[in-house]
């Protein structure tokens, strides 16, 4: 399978590649300097988002199931408010029960029940960011895709919601936008005829920051049950945890290496 937006070399900027990386970089903060009168230079801050993403990393969380609080929906929120679905409104058309059928969800709190002892896990639920993602290879037109960095996303200029993806996609973690989207933020934007699912906070990634809204609403509810990290760096904290514990994915026989890894179960 092949990883759409491959990164380039880090070593190959040749002039163009400098000149596209300091267009990108306009968000990321410009200083101007006047050498002549009428000359301005602009120079780059270096900044994340200025720079390509390369597959030196892969993202993905661990979640121990044995810290995952029965009741709390602190990640659920916090996923909500950062990717603007607290903004969802429910048509005045629409029963709670079909609502609550409809309304994007990108991460969900399931509880798994062991048949032979009773025994019941909560776990929270969202895009396990397969490496070998079945919702890429059904797209259609390419939509749906695979960051080199592991995190897999709908670019919503090209989804044609056909949910092909929704259909292929084991774990339910995809959404369709039924209704035209009114509220909305600038950083996560949403659109109705789309289909979305977690993103692992990509615009957070592409800031710098090393943290996901789900796993800071988990540390700040005195949970801690949510590690994100590079599983690809030996010492990173995930890595350091995934050698310390036993760890699974979700339907392992289905062999699609997820980047979402889970305890206690
Ligand atoms: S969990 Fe579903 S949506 Fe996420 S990468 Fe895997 S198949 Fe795609
Ligand atoms: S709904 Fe969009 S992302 Fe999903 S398969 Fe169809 S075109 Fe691709």
């Amino acid at each position: 399978m092949k990883d759409h937006h491959e990164p380039t070399d880090p070593t190959d900027a040749g002039p163009a590649d400098s000149g596209r990386r300091a267009f990108m970089g306009v968000a990321a903060g410009i200083t101007a300097a006047v050498v002549a009168p009428g000359v301005v230079l602009h120079s780059v801050t270096a900044a994340p988002r200025s720079e390509a993403v390369t597959s030196d990393v892969r993202w993905g969380l661990l979640i121990d199931t044995a810290k995952c609080v029965d009741g709390c929906s602190a990640c659920v929120d916090a996923c909500d408010r950062e990717n603007g679905l607290n903004l969802q409104n429910k048509p005045a058309s629409a029963s709670q029960e079909h609502w609550d059928d409809q309304k994007a969800v990108w991460i969900r709190k399931v509880q798994l029940q062991d048949n032979q002892t009773g025994r019941v896990t909560n776990l929270p639920l969202m895009c396990q960011h397969c490496e070998h993602p079945p919702c890429v290879d059904v797209c259609p037109t390419g939509a749906s895709f695979k960051r080199a960095d592991g995190i897999v996303m709908v670019d919503r200029h090209t989804c044609i919601g056909c949910r092909y993806c929704m259909m292929a996609c084991p774990y339910k973690a995809r959404s369709f936008i039924h209704k035209a989207v009114e509220d909305q933020l600038t950083r996560v934007p949403r659109g109705k005829g789309c289909v979305e699912s977690c993103n692992l906070c990509v615009h957070r990634r592409d800031f710098g920051e090393d943290s996901t809204a789900c796993v800071d609403a988990c540390r700040e509810a005195g949970h801690e049950a949510i590690v994100f990290g590079d599983l690809k760096d030996p010492e990173s904290s995930i890595r350091k945890h995934l050698a310390e514990m036993a760890s699974r994915q979700i339907r392992e026989d289905l062999s699609l290496n997820t980047g979402v890894r889970y305890s206690g179960i």
